[in-house]
């Protein structure tokens, strides 16, 4: 499995697994033209998609769902809670016969894919996670989750790949400009998961099995990389886990993540 950040951040959020046959793009929160620009500058082919797995309806993730439903035929994964908010927030209809349905906790086989949403904690209708499996690779895709739970953990056992929040550093939140409530809103319990937090999350599910973790969603005002960095490398010492950041602007691809 090759896995690739097409962008990722509060500004657009867009990921793409493929086997080198099919493509399952988790999110779609920058537009149609750059997902199909840095698809083919990755080597992904466009053509290749088959599905899109929506995480929530916030429009940093769903963003291009309108014109992906004009101008492509891909599968839409979702709950169908999820479902209805983005055809609210998008003023979109997710046509019932493009409609897979997914539900938390609940795992999907499907087109070769094993896609398995669970439940975190975000403001959104119904937000998920997913962790998907193919070829014996497994990975997952863990951002916009307000606290570190159980449930979570539990799900990010005995990964190849993890793809995990790194929001902000609380300190750079707490001094910086952002209005006071929103400053609440991304602290909170359903907000965004911090630095000491994403570490504290890592080290509980930290396997021998994972060789790769991408640090995700970094917000540019309230977080740098090198500060995410840090925090993960902390927990990563000793281990031959390689660490990357994924960028807003800058696609990351990684090649095979199998053996
Ligand atoms: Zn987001
Ligand atoms: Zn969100």
């Amino acid at each position: 499995m090759h896995y690739a950040a097409l962008a990722s951040g509060s500004k657009g959020n867009c990921h793409a697994l493929t086997d080198g046959e099919r493509t399952l793009l988790i999110d779609a929160g920058i537009s149609l033209r750059q997902i199909r620009q840095r698809l083919d500058a990755l080597g992904f082919q466009a053509g290749e998609v088959q599905g899109l797995a929506l995480t929530h309806e916030h429009s940093d993730h769903i963003g291009a769902l309108g014109v992906i439903l004009r101008r492509t035929d891909w599968a839409i994964l979702a709950t169908r809670e999820t479902r209805r908010a983005a055809e609210k927030a998008q003023d979109v209809v997710i046509p019932t016969e493009r409609w897979i349905e997914l539900e938390a906790g609940r795992a999907l086989d499907w087109e070769g894919w094993r896609v398995l949403p669970f439940a975190l904690p975000h403001d959104a209708a119904d937000p998920v996670a997913f962790r998907v499996e193919t070829g014996g690779c497994a990975c997952a895709v863990v951002t916009d989750l307000g606290q570190p739970t159980a449930l979570v953990a539990d799900h990010l056992q005995d990964l190849d790949l993890l793809v995990l929040e790194a929001n902000h550093d609380v300190d750079m939140l707490r001094e910086g400009d952002y209005p006071p409530q929103l400053k609440a809103r991304i602290l909170s319990r359903v907000g965004h998961l911090s630095n000491a937090a994403m570490a504290d999350l890592l080290a509980r599910v930290l396997s021998p099995r994972l060789k790769r973790l991408v640090l995700a969603h970094l917000s540019e005002a309230n977080n740098h990389p090198d500060l995410a960095r840090f925090a993960a490398e902390e927990v990563l010492r000793g281990t031959a886990v390689a660490l990357h950041v994924a960028h807003q602007r800058e696609p990351l691809s990684l090649t095979a993540i199998s053996d």
